[in-house]
């Protein structure tokens, strides 16, 4: 398999890691958003978070948890993201899911995403369209 996380988990990659169990691996980002920007991995290779088994998604999110305030404290940050870029268009460059935890510092110069505006009804719309893909 080509996938760069599997060679990392497998040690065919070398990588920074800050936590390692049998299921789990985080390491740094190799190109920090924030110094201290961390890569939580499960270990089994699953291309995106919806292909993620629920119960595996659960334990990962459980382990960010306890990860993301000592990426904080490390990092001297006030804040993080937390970032799971789910597929090309959303500018997920390895198919193996990952969540980013990035540590926010003040004033570090980084902006949120502008927000759009809905015009007329589209915002009831929206909502009804996604009403009813839930209900297939
Ligand atoms: P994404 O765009 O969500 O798929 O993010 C992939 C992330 O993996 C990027 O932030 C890269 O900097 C990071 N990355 C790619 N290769 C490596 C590597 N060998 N070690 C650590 N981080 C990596
Ligand atoms: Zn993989």
């Amino acid at each position: 398999m080509d996938c760069i996380f599997c060679k990392i988990v497998k040690g065919d990659l070398p990588s920074t890691k800050v936590y390692e169990d049998k299921r789990f691996l985080a390491f740094l980002d190799l190109n920090p958003i924030n110094k201290g920007h961390v890569l939580v991995i499960p270990k089994d290779h699953h291309n995106t978070f919806l292909n993620t088994p629920v119960d595996l998604s659960k334990d990962l999110l459980a382990l960010v948890k306890t990860l993301a305030p000592a990426v904080m404290t490390a990092s001297g940050a006030n804040g993080f993201n937390l970032l799971v870029n789910n597929g090309k268009t959303a500018g997920q460059l390895v198919d193996h899911v990952h969540f980013h935890i990035i540590p926010r510092l003040k004033d570090d110069n980084l902006h949120h995403w502008p927000g759009k505006q809905y015009l007329d009804n589209e915002m009831e719309l929206f909502s009804k369209k996604i009403i009813k893909a839930l209900e297939k």
